[in-house]
């Protein structure tokens, strides 16, 4: 199915995952997904008229639009900070773990957050994830400006709009591995779209296992059965926080091949926090803090190249 849109655009393509415009004729232009490796180019600045098919990442066109970060930020990223400052305690003693990130995140980008112990990533995490609030500055989630909503607003928002995987995979154990995967839809007193849970469990490989307790299950399989429960509800984004840290080797590979493939399969907005530069290595974007900032940010690399620059930064 295609949509068609009329927009006043600036079109610029800078990333993987985003979009590229193709001239068809005079009058009509489409958008397609851009081929890897295309250097950021400016195409013009136009009234066009053109088709989408269905599920094509429009947050990235209109991110592509704006010109002011403010404006990218609130109506083009799924995620985004401006500014963003956290101290803990006052005076003499205080610490500040965050001093000034700015970051968007668009729609269908998996960003990995990278940086030595302490510079700042589960605090960075938390904060983008309305699980704790800037001390300055702004974040918004899908558009909204979280730092002005209260407590009942902010749970609202995040049942509806954020996915949390946990290194300990915080599953309850008194409940089957699919009842834990609705277990956040039947909090928030919604039932679960039965096609998209079966298509779900299938994906993540649990069908057999969905009556399983999480003790009957492998740390892999409970991650699994975690990456379900946190996609059931189709949020807005997925934060994963040291997805992998519990898991070995080899189940570490294929948890993140799961997380990669809902990213490609279901265009889902992931941002996942990791010390492990293989798991670093599957994401669109790798962002590097040292001291509560951003010092570096990557496009996709691989493990030898995040662990040069995670050397650099630790300095
Ligand atoms: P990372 O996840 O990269 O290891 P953190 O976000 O946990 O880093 O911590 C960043 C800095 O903030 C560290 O210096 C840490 O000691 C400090 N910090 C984190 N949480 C608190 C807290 N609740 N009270 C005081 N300092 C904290």
């Amino acid at each position: 199915m295609e949509k068609t849109v009329s927009a006043l655009a600036r079109i610029r393509v800078s990333r993987r995952s985003e979009a590229e415009i193709v001239l068809k004729d005079d009058s009509e232009r489409v958008i397609r997904p851009m081929t890897a490796g295309r250097a950021a180019h400016t195409v013009g600045h136009a009234r066009i008229r053109f088709s989408r098919p269905k599920g094509t990442n429009l947050n990235a066109i209109a991110a592509l639009q704006a010109d002011e970060p403010e404006v990218l930020d609130q109506h083009a990223a799924v995620v985004a900070a401006r500014d963003v400052v956290r101290r803990y305690g006052s005076g003499d003693t205080a610490v500040e773990a965050l001093r000034g990130v700015s970051l968007s995140v668009l729609e269908g980008e998996l960003t990995a957050v990278m940086g030595p112990s302490g510079s700042g990533k589960s605090t960075l995490m938390h904060i983008l994830a309305g699980l704790d609030r800037a001390s300055e500055g702004r974040v918004w989630i899908a558009g909204n400006d979280i730092t002005t909503l209260n407590d009942n607003q902010l749970t609202k928002l995040r049942r509806s709009h954020i996915g949390f995987v946990f290194q300990f995979f915080n599953l309850l154990p008194m409940l089957t591995a699919e009842e834990n995967v609705t277990l956040p839809l039947q909090i928030a007193g919604e039932k679960p779209d039965a096609a998209w849970l079966e298509k779900l469990l299938d994906d993540v490989g649990l069908t057999d296992r969905r009556t399983h307790r999480p003790s009957e299950l492998s740390g892999g399989q409970q991650q699994r059965v975690a990456i379900a429960r946190a996609l059931v509800s189709r949020p807005s984004v997925l934060f994963a926080d040291e997805p992998t840290g519990n898991l070995d080797s080899r189940t570490s590979g294929e948890i993140l091949e799961l997380l990669r493939t809902s990213v490609q399969s279901y265009g889902q907005t992931t941002v996942m926090v990791t010390h492990d530069a293989k798991a670093a290595a599957i994401a669109d974007r790798v962002l590097f803090l040292a001291d509560g900032q951003i010092v570096k940010t990557l496009g996709p690399s691989s493990a030898a190249e995040i662990n040069a620059v995670l050397a650099e930064v630790a300095r």
